[in-house]
């Protein structure tokens, strides 16, 4: 498989070079370069199967040709073999013609494992065939940060710095971050906001010199590897309902747009799927989309439902180079208009194209909580906030085929919000029990470039 790049002015490159590259060089996203087909026959082969041998059948299309094609699936047994459900991915019932898939039994409790527990295999693998090592830094808000330490962690070729704002992730969070004791994870709290941590992490990518020196390389979402390792579950849920018989709808809980994405690409792929629902909480630059043609920015709420607060969602670019029909001259003049004046409205048509496959609806807080307190009235089941989005829009649009909402982090997680509207709060799984007792391993940092690179050259330097 060969991978292009959305803005079309970069060469088309192989998946080992794809997977340690982030942006592509013209400031596009990758995609591959034709949607590899899964039939009827071959839909019916996979159903059924253990969740690893599922996703090894639907990702290896997107490995032929590299190095990684021949381990992926060792790699992929091993990944998900950090879950603690059998099924790795369970699909529950919640209600009449309502399931949810529960993404979120990894070691971080949120979805994210699911692709970054593969990823951080796959890049060790190619790191260690290359003779080359990585510095993985990256900024989280909450839940990301976690997902990228628990992926990186005790892999040879790889030390990881990851950033949060001081004070301003919940100590479930900050635990889950730095009571883990391996010594290539660097934990680092920085005096300031996640929009400080942010700048930090452009400032230290935007220095060449620095970059390169220090091998620099991202873990966030744009990296078509990470969408890659979603696609499966939409197949596994999916066939698990009746497909390719059936038509199933998803809901998905949305920000950045990586999760629902994969949803497409499973539909690009042949699974009939009846709609992909988005749903947004009251950031809603993808549910105004949606609805209206128009994508433009809008500052961010703080909502109960973080890791869905975006301005602007960087996956975005791969579904609008669909809609304007692969034409990378009009994509990147849509790009240059959201940079220049904030946003960007496309045509009729293009919309249309879009209506084709989507839905969308934006859930605000006073809905979310509300959706939780029901949930549990109804079935005894706690959800969190980003899951009751997913719900709230699935109840709301109320599609006519069996909807799966994307149960994209546990309960546990954010136990203040869940007991706040059900007055119960939310066990914490025993694997993540220990995490009260653990030292944590942190080092605080002013909100300084400069600072931050003399800290992470002096660490490097005291590693083997
Ligand atoms: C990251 C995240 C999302 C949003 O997923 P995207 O791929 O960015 O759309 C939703 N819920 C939870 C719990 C998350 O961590």
């Amino acid at each position: 498989m060969r991978y292009i790049s959305t803005r079309g002015e970069t060469a088309q490159i192989g998946f080992d070079d794809m997977l340690l590259s982030g942006l592509a060089p013209d400031g596009g996203l990758y995609l591959p370069a034709s949607w590899p087909s899964v039939d009827a026959a071959a839909m019916d082969d996979m159903a059924g199967r253990p969740y690893a041998e599922l996703a090894a059948s639907v990702m290896a299309p997107y490995v032929t040709g590299s190095a990684a094609a021949e381990p992926l699936p060792a790699h992929i047994k091993s990944a998900y073999g950090t879950f603690e459900h059998p099924a790795v991915v369970p699909l529950r019932q919640l209600d009449a013609g309502l399931w949810l898939l529960e993404l979120f039994h990894g070691p971080t409790l949120a979805f994210k494992d699911v692709a970054l527990q593969l990823l951080g295999r796959l890049f060790d693998f190619e790191l260690g065939r290359r003779g080359t090592r990585l510095t993985v830094v990256g900024a989280t808000s909450g839940d990301t940060g976690s997902a990228a330490i628990e992926a990186c962690r005790d892999r040879a070729a790889i030390e990881a710095f990851i950033l949060h704002p001081e004070g301003r992730v919940s100590e479930v969070q900050r635990r889950q971050m730095t009571t883990v004791a391996a010594a290539n994870i660097h934990n680092i709290a920085i005096e300031g906001t996640f929009d400080d941590c942010q700048a930090l992490l452009k400032a230290l990518f935007g220095d060449r010199d620095f970059r390169q020196t220090h091998h620099l390389g991202a873990v966030n979402s744009i990296n078509w590897a990470r969408v890659m390792a979603q696609i499966p579950y939409y197949f596994q849920a999916a066939l698990a309902l009746g497909a390719p018989q059936r038509r199933v709808t998803f809901c998905v809980p949305s920000g950045n747009f990586g999760d629902v994405f994969a949803g497409y690409a499973a539909v690009r792929m042949g699974l009939p799927v009846e709609r992909l629902i988005v749903a947004t909480n009251q950031n809603d630059i993808l549910a105004r989309f949606f609805t209206s043609g128009e994508y433009r920015k809008d500052r961010v709420r703080p909502s109960i439902s973080p890791s869905m607060d975006i301005q602007v969602a960087s996956n975005f670019e791969r579904l609008l180079f669909d809609l304007v029909g692969q034409d990378p001259d009009r994509l990147r003049g849509l790009m240059a208009t959201l940079d220049q004046s904030g946003g960007f409205a496309v045509e009729a048509g293009e919309l249309a194209r879009a209506g084709e496959n989507f839905s969308a609806a934006a859930v605000d807080e006073e809905e979310t909580r509300a959706t939780i307190a029901a949930v549990h009235q109804e079935s005894g089941q706690l959800i969190d906030p980003h899951t009751a989005v997913g719900v709230a829009a699935a109840r709301r649009l109320a599609p006519a085929a069996p909807v799966v909402v994307l149960g994209t982090a546990h309960a546990a997680k954010f136990p203040d919000a869940v007991e706040a509207a059900t007055g119960m709060r939310p066990a914490l799984p025993p694997r993540l029990a220990g995490i009260f007792e653990r030292p944590e391993r942190c080092t605080p940092l002013r909100n300084d470039v400069r600072t931050l690179q003399e800290h992470i050259r002096e660490t490097l330097e005291q590693r083997p």
